[in-house]
C-alpha cells in the first residue's frame, strides 16, 4: 500500500514542525512555498557581505523544540549551536533613565530597587511568581494541546487548580494587572511591551499574557546562524525521514470533490494530488479566496478590525554611538498609552513610536567596532491591503524613529544606501491574506484565545498551522501549532474508516 500523501502549504515555523512530525510518522510529505528559502516570517536579508535577521530574533520556549526534535529521533541541542543571554534587554527612556532586565530575576531586582524603589523589587519578583504560576498552568492544558473552550480548559486544568487560576484575575487587562505589581511606569510600560510579542495591546491584551515575563525568565537564547538556522534544521529533519520541498512554489488553489480535498494546483497550471493539506499560510487567505474557491468556507478570516500589529523594519550596517547597546535594546517614549491608541484607533505609527533595536554582533562577536548589523523595528498598524506606504511616508517614520533613538541618547542613522526597509505592504504582500499582520488576530480582551480555530477545517482533510491558529503566534506557539495539526490528521488516520467518516462530520469546527 503507498504511503499517504500530506501537502504542507508554507514551511514557516508551523508548516515545517508540521512536515517533521508527519514525516517522521511515516507519511509522504511534500512542502511548497512560494519563497526561494524555508523559514517565512524568519528570514534574513542582505546587506552587502552580510546577512541580517529580518524577522524573529528572540527565541524562547526552546523546550518546544527539544520536544520536536525527540520526537522525531533527534537531539535539538545537538543539531543547532545557541547560546543564553545573561541580559534579555536593555531599555533606555527618553527622559534618561534606563535599565537592563537579566536572565536572574535577583539581578533584575536590585537594578529596580535602585531605579524605582525597593516596593517595585519586591512586586517584580511578585510579579515572576505568578507569571511562573500561569505558565505552568496553561503549558499543556492550552499551549500545547488541542483548542480548549473555557470549560474544557477548566477541566484540563482541574477545578482546583482553576481557582488558583482566577485569583491571579486573569479577566483584568495586562495593563491594568501590572500596575498592581509596579507603580512606577516605566517598568509598567517595559512588561507591557510583551503584549506586543502576540501583536496586541497591553491595555486590551488580557492578564494571561503575564505567562511571557516567565517564558523570557526561563531562557532567551541566540542562535549563531540567526534564527534562519532553526528554519533549516527543522527542514533538515523533515528531509532526513523523506519529507521533499519544492520551494519558489506558489499554490494557486486547493481543490475540493464531495467536501474532501483531492489536492492542489500550482500558479504554473500543474497539479498536485493529496490525501491530506496543512495550509500553514495566514488563516484569512482561505477566508478571502487566495486559494481558490473551493475553500473560502473552509474557516473563518480575522476581521480588519481585530487584526494584530504589523511593523515598519529597518536591516542594515551602522556606526552606532552614545552607549552600548546590548543584544535586544529597547527605546522607549513616555506616553504609552498614546502609542497604542495611534496603532489600533487611529492605524498610524505613534508620532514617538517604541524602537526595538537587535544588535545583532553584539553577542556573538563580542563588541563591535564601525559598521553593525542591525534590525530596527516600530510597531504599525496592519493596514498593508488598505492603503498605500509612500516613500514619503516611510521617511517621516524614519525621521520619527530616528528622532526617538537619539532622544534616548543613541546616536546613529537609518538612512544608508544599504538599508532594507519593510512596512505593512510590505508584509501583506509576502503573506497572503494578512493585511500585513504578523501575528494574525490581535489578543483582545479575555475570550480572545479561545476563539482562533482549531487545526480543523470545514473541509474533509484540509488542517490549519500557524501564528493566526491556535495556540498563536510567536515561533514556538506557530511550531506548537504545526505538531497540534499534525497529530490531527494522524489520529483522523488511525480510527478505522467508518468512524472517521462520523468523526469528521461531527467533530467541533473551527468557529
Ligand atoms: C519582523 C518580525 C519580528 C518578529 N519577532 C518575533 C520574535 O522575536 N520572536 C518570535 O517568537 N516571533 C516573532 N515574530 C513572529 C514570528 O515570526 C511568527 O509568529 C512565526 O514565525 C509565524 O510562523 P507561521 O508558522 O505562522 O508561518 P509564516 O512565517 O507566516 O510562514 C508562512 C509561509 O507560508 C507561505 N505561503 C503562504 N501562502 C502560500 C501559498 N499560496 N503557496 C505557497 N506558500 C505559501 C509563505 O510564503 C510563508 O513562507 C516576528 C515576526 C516578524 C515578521
Amino acid at each position: 500500500m503507498s504511503k499517504q500523501h500530506v501537502i504542507v502549504i508554507g514551511a514557516g515555523a508551523g508548516g515545517l514542525a508540521a512536515a517533521v512530525e508527519l514525516a517522521a510518522a511515516g507519511r509522504a510529505v511534500t512542502v511548497l512555498d512560494t519563497a526561494p528559502t524555508v523559514g517565512g516570517k524568519m528570514h534574513q536579508v542582505r546587506s552587502g557581505e552580510h546577512w541580517i535577521d529580518a524577522g524573529p530574533t528572540v527565541f524562547t520556549m526552546r523546550w518546544v523544540f527539544d520536544d520536536l526534535f525527540a520526537n522525531a529521533g533527534a537531539q535539538f541541542a545537538n543539531r543547532l549551536p545557541f547560546k543564553a543571554v545573561t541580559t534579555l534587554a536593555r531599555h533606555w527612556w527618553t527622559s534618561g533613565a534606563s535599565i537592563d532586565l537579566h536572565a536572574d530575576p535577583q539581578v533584575t531586582a536590585a537594578d529596580i530597587a535602585a531605579l524605582a524603589g525597593s516596593e517595585d523589587a519586591e512586586g517584580y519578583l511578585q510579579l515572576c511568581r505568578d507569571s511562573g504560576h500561569i505558565y505552568e498552568l496553561l503549558k499543556t492544558s492550552f499551549m500545547a494541546a488541542p483548542q480548549p473552550n473555557p470549560m474544557t480548559l477548566a477541566l484540563r486544568i482541574g477545578l482546583t487548580k482553576m481557582g488558583e487560576m482566577l485569583a491571579l484575575r486573569p479577566h483584568q487587562t495586562l495593563w491594568r494587572a501590572l500596575g498592581d505589581y509596579l507603580k512606577d511606569p516605566r517598568l509598567r510600560q517595559l512588561f507591557g511591551r510583551y503584549a506586543t510579542y502576540v501583536g496586541s495591546s497591553p491595555l486590551k491584551a488580557p492578564a494571561t499574557l503575564l505567562l511571557i515575563t516567565h517564558s523570557e525568565q526561563q531562557g532567551v537564547w541566540v542562535l549563531p546562524g540567526g534564527m534562519t538556522s532553526l528554519a533549516r534544521a527543522m527542514q533538515n529533519l523533515a528531509e532526513e525521514h523523506g519529507a521533499q520541498f519544492k520551494l519558489n512554489t506558489k499554490v494557486a488553489a486547493i481543490n475540493t470533490r464531495d467536501g474532501r480535498i483531492t489536492g492542489v494546483t500550482l500558479d504554473s497550471g500543474e497539479s498536485l494530488a493529496a490525501d491530506d493539506i496543512i495550509f500553514n499560510g495566514d488563516r484569512s487567505a482561505l477566508a478571502t479566496g487566495c486559494l481558490g474557491p473551493d475553500v473560502v468556507l473552509a474557516t473563518q478570516g480575522t476581521p480588519v478590525e481585530k487584526r494584530g500589529l504589523s511593523a515598519v523594519t529597518w536591516c542594515l550596517r551602522a556606526d552606532t554611538a552614545g552607549f552600548p547597546l546590548s543584544y535586544h535594546n529597547v527605546f522607549f517614549d513616555e506616553d504609552y498609552p498614546r502609542e497604542f491608541s495611534a496603532l489600533f484607533e487611529d492605524k498610524a505609527v505613534a508620532e514617538r513610536p517604541t524602537v526595538y533595536v537587535c544588535a545583532q554582533d553584539r553577542l556573538l562577536a563580542g563588541h563591535h567596532e564601525g559598521h553593525e548589523r542591525l534590525l530596527v523595528l516600530v510597531n504599525a498598524p496592519a493596514t498593508g491591503d488598505l492603503s498605500t506606504w509612500t516613500r514619503e511616508q516611510m521617511s517621516e517614520i524614519t525621521a520619527r524613529t530616528e528622532a526617538v533613538l537619539a532622544d534616548c541618547g543613541l546616536k546613529m542613522s537609518l538612512s544608508s544606501a544599504t538599508c532594507r526597509m519593510a512596512n505593512p505592504q510590505d508584509f501583506s504582500d509576502r503573506f497572503p491574506g494578512s493585511g500585513g499582520s504578523l501575528y494574525g488576530q490581535a489578543t483582545h480582551g479575555l475570550f480572545s484565545s479561545f476563539t482562533r480555530p482549531s487545526s480543523r477545517t470545514k473541509i474533509s482533510g484540509l488542517y490549519l498551522a500557524g501564528g493566526s491558529v491556535h495556540p498563536g503566534p510567536g515561533v514556538p506557539m506557530a511550531t506548537l501549532s504545526g505538531r497540534l495539526a499534525a497529530q490531527a490528521l494522524l489520529k483522523k488516520d488511525q480510527a478505522p474508516h467508518w468512524l472517521a467518516r462520523v468523526l469528521a462530520r461531527f467533530t467541533p469546527k473551527s468557529d
